[in-house]
């Protein structure tokens, strides 16, 4: 079986479709992992603290020449720098009080399992 990998963030997929991503009517789409496409619609996702980042750009990080960065909400990134400079375990930490706040019922052993599954993904912690 061929080797597929995420055409949006890389991410090999393994030799099943778990990881696809999903079209609006619920079939699979091999190119993109459910990360980033779900339900037919690109997902863009801090690459750093996988916060959603919307529609728009305005939770967007800045680089340093002012423009906006896609891959980094405003929280991680400003001027072309993480302000905060941690691990991925430290991020996690970091992000298990907003996600238990943001996801009614999810415990906080669910939600650093899950954490622990998405950020790996992630651009800044794919070194
Ligand atoms: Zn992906
Ligand atoms: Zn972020």
């Amino acid at each position: 079986m061929e080797e597929r990998y995420c055409q949006s963030c890389g991410t090999p997929m393994g030799p099943t479709d778990e990881l696809y991503g999903t079209e609006a009517d619920g079939s699979k789409n091999k190119n993109y992992c459910k990360f980033c496409y779900t339900d037919g619609v690109a997902q863009r996702y801090c690459q750093s603290c996988g916060m959603p980042m919307g529609p728009t750009d305005e939770l967007y990080g800045t680089e340093a020449d002012g423009s906006k960065s896609k891959d980094y909400c405003s929280y991680c990134y400003t001027n072309g720098a993480f302000p905060a400079d941690c691990t991925m375990q430290e991020m996690i930490d970091y992000c298990v009080q907003p996600v238990l706040e943001n996801m009614p019922g999810m415990t906080e052993e669910g939600a650093r399992a899950m954490m622990n599954e998405f950020f790996p993904h992630l651009k800044r912690w794919q070194a």
